[in-house]
């Protein structure tokens, strides 16, 4: 079955790297998308998906069978901006292929996988018809690069689709990813009293109130313990505002954003746990909140989510990160474990939801949004070959 997926595969080749040219020349920034998901769509329906549209947020979704196994294979199709500062050696929407490699926005984030999900697709069809063992679905999602995980949340939420497993296209240069750490923002408010400058002493300070828990959030930092895989977390203070009746006035307002990063065991509670610490232990009453993301999708759909986004990771002897390791022996004759550095979708598959999820995919995670964003067209077509025989060897598990 094996030779006969490869052979498949190599057949299709020609078609691969035209449509990751395709993909890389439509400019798709998030809440942009609309050209690049009817581009899928169409694209899923002339290769014979059993369905193919996109939902309410704007993401791109097909599906081949009705097995009773379901597989989600997801590409976010959003990238981010190019800006005038980035300096491309090649036109970022000019799809350049030389000397074996393809230059552009979405080359390594995430295009690629995309493709290879197509030719997958197109082949399992063919070569399978109704026959499948299992339902898969694949998804081009919108959005992701500002709400990472909303995209797959409000499909599994909202869309009546329930994966078992789920495949992420970031970029792994060929390796099996099985996690990540997650990430959180926050806010921290003083309030004080207003008062006179020159009457301060009648006042409240609220910046003064602030400056003992930003010295803390310092040293809380560099008291994270590292754990296994993942490392450690962080904590950064990113902005700090304040609010006075005037520039001769005390100021009555202050607050902080934070950007957490979590490794393995740290969440949501243990996070507001330290902080509520350091605010008891200063005797104060700040206050923590979570901001919200907010979006408006291509669709028209607005959308908002809160600005926390789960840790995540699966064992290397997780029967479904097995399957990945076999598959990915079958392709390249070998098979490496590794984590994401970023965030990804699999926030709400794995981190939310507990669904198990790895990515494979071509291209280097540290190419992401930079103007070096190159992909080795060879690696696509290995990348092809696993997303057409991971289906056959996870159901063997
Ligand atoms: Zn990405």
């Amino acid at each position: 079955m094996k030779e006969i997926l490869f052979n498949a595969v190599e057949n299709e080749k020609e078609n691969l790297f035209e449509l990751i040219q395709r993909l890389v020349q439509i400019k798709s920034y998030s809440g942009e998308e609309k050209e690049i998901v009817e581009f899928i769509v169409s694209k899923m329906k002339e290769y014979g998906f059993d369905e193919a549209y996109h939902d309410s947020f704007g993401n791109a979704i097909g599906k081949i069978g009705n097995g009773p196994i379901k597989i989600l294979y997801d590409a976010h199709i959003d990238t981010v901006k190019v800006t005038e500062t980035e300096n491309w050696e090649h036109p970022p929407f000019a799809g350049v292929i030389e000397n074996g490699k393809l230059y552009g926005r979405g080359a390594v984030d995430e295009k690629p996988a995309m493709a290879g999900y197509l030719i997958a697709g197109k082949i399992l069809k063919k070569l399978y018809g109704n026959d499948f063992p299992f339902t898969l679905y694949v998804v081009g999602s919108a959005y992701e690069e500002d709400a990472d995980g909303y995209p797959l949340y409000h499909i599994i939420k909202n869309e009546g689709i329930k994966p078992d497993f789920v495949l992420l296209g970031e970029p792994t240069d060929l390796k099996i990813y099985r996690g990540q750490r997650g990430r959180m923002e926050l806010k921290i408010t003083t309030t004080g009293k207003s008062a006179h400058g020159a009457h301060n002493q009648k006042g409240i300070n609220a910046i003064y109130k602030m400056m003992p828990i930003v010295a803390d959030i310092e040293k809380l930092d560099k008291k994270l313990k590292p754990k296994p895989t993942l490392g450690k977390g962080s904590i950064t203070v990113s902005n700090i505002m304040s609010k006075a009746p005037s520039m001769c006035s005390v100021s009555d307002f202050c607050q902080i954003h934070i950007d957490r990063r979590m490794t393995v065991g740290e969440d949501k509670k243990s996070v507001i746990k330290e902080l509520k610490e350091i605010i008891r232990k200063h005797k104060s009453d700040a206050k923590i909140s979570i901001p919200s993301v907010e979006g408006k999708c291509w669709t028209g759909l607005d959308f908002s989510t809160l600005a926390y986004y789960p840790t995540w990771f699966f064992d290397e002897r997780h029967p479904y990160v097995e399957a990945a390791m076999k598959t990915s022996k079958s392709v390249i004759g070998k098979a490496k474990c590794g984590t994401w550095s970023f965030s990804t979708n699999g926030v709400a598959t794995a981190g939310q939801f507990g669904i198990p999820t790895i990515g494979f995919a071509p291209g280097k995670e540290e190419l992401a949004h930079s103007s070096k964003e190159e992909i080795v067209l060879n690696d696509l077509l290995k990348a092809t070959k696993f997303y057409s025989l991971f289906p056959f060897e996870l159901i063997k598990k």
